[in-house]
């Protein structure tokens, strides 16, 4: 009965690397997915992190029960204090509802279906360019997706007179989503003035912004410097939305475990909201899995691994950081032509190297390198070895 069915294409992103493993070839590179290795070039589980499974498979009074639809109490509370601050005004006035998700995508989407049912609004507007993923994820929940202008390809940088403009004149109410640090795909943040003129604008507007927060401390490797966007917005009284995931600032990709946040005006407002989350989570996938989250609370609620964890997340944004520089010394050493300065400003796990999808299929077809057409390279799977062949590739991309 499926036979009428057109192959689908593979996900722009994840094909990448469905690509990756087809190529025999030893020097090959894989930089098209955001997940981050080692210096060997492995995938990296962090110590705090097996040391909090150590304790849960350990702990005879723990079972295997289901949650309850808005998942561990214990994770939901401590997210919140991660992303807001322990000493938010909003959680002290209960006037926050979390709910545990499957990671950062099941977080924005269930905050998308909520939105597209209990919102007068169905406008949203997304940074052009995304993560490719925002666009599917909030139509699908119903919504309809619109643009605001955010990177000038011409200055690599933000365009940040487009962003305003395009806001400025978006539909009264319409949502807006904004990444809360580590920009992805381009690595360009605004800067915290200009965050304030941003909130100020959407405060004036009454726009409702939606935070998707999928790197919190992996950008500067401190994480309240990463939240001050979120927190900006909260700080004024305003309402909002914020999706948080733990897939790379603990390294928890598979265990899919992240948290959606609805920031109210009243604590009775929240929890009309609460209920709501739960009529719209139930029949989508009951109730969200308990490992991941028992991992995250455990590190969260206990102070030693609490540091030990933002001494670990220091390390891999460090080492992230460390990566930029010696690709555009490597570049620099090599004479290549162009202004490669974008690739130590950027910020977080990408780099939007500027390289257009001919040089890409170049370097993927001549040197084995694997990244999206978009140019776009994740710095964390490069390593002070690969470091010298993506010089090479780039290079020659430009030269030929
Ligand atoms: N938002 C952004 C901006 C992302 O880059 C990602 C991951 N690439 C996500 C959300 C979702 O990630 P996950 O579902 O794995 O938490």
């Amino acid at each position: 009965v499926f036979a009428h069915l057109v192959r689908a294409p593979e996900d722009p992103i994840l094909g990448v690397t469905v690509a990756f493993n087809k190529d025999p070839s030893p020097v090959k590179l894989n930089l098209g997915v955001g997940a981050y290795r080692t210096e060997e070039g492995k995938p990296l589980v962090l110590n705090v992190v097996r040391k909090a499974q150590h304790q849960i498979v350990n702990d005879p009074s723990r079972n295997k029960e289901y949650l309850p639809i808005v998942g561990l109490a214990d994770f939901n509370k401590l997210s919140a204090k991660l992303i807001f601050g322990a000493d938010s005004p909003a959680i002290q006035e209960n006037r926050i509802t979390t709910v545990q998700c499957l990671s950062g995508t099941g977080s924005l989407r269930v905050g998308g279906e909520f939105l597209a049912k209990h919102y007068h609004q169905r406008i949203i507007y997304l940074p052009k360019p995304t993560w490719g993923n925002h666009t599917k994820v909030f139509t699908l929940a119903g919504l309809s997706v619109k643009t605001y202008r955010y990177y000038a390809p011409a200055t690599r940088g933000l365009d940040f007179q487009g962003l305003l403009e395009d806001l400025g004149s978006a539909p009264s109410g319409s949502i807006v989503l904004l990444h809360a640090c580590a920009h992805n795909p381009t690595g360009v943040d605004p800067t915290p003035e200009q965050w304030e003129q941003i909130r100020q604008l959407i405060r004036s507007k009454a726009l409702l912004p939606f935070f998707d927060s999928a790197y919190q401390g992996f950008a500067s490797g401190n994480l309240d410097a990463d939240a001050h966007s979120v927190r900006s917005f909260v700080a004024d009284g305003g309402e909002l939305l914020a999706a948080q995931s733990y897939a790379k600032n603990m390294g928890l990709y598979g265990e899919r475990v992240g948290a959606l946040s609805i920031v109210s005006k009243s604590a009775d407002v929240a929890s009309l909201v609460e209920s709501q989350l739960k009529l719209v989570i139930r029949p989508m996938y009951s109730n969200p899995p308990l490992h991941g989250a028992s991992i995250v609370a455990t590190i969260l609620k206990d102070r030693d691994l609490y540091n030990e964890w933002t001494i670990e997340l220091k390390g891999m944004a460090d080492r992230i950081i460390s990566m930029r520089q010696q690709l555009f010394d490597a570049l620099r050493s090599r004479g290549t032509p162009g202004d490669w300065s974008h690739i130590i400003k950027s910020i977080g796990m990408f780099t939007f190297t500027g390289l257009n999808p001919e040089q890409v299929s170049f370097m993927t077809k001549e040197y084995h390198i694997y990244l999206t057409s978009d140019g776009r390279i994740s710095m964390a799977g490069l390593s002070s070895k690969t470091v010298p062949h993506l010089a090479d590739a780039i290079h020659a991309a430009v030269t030929r």
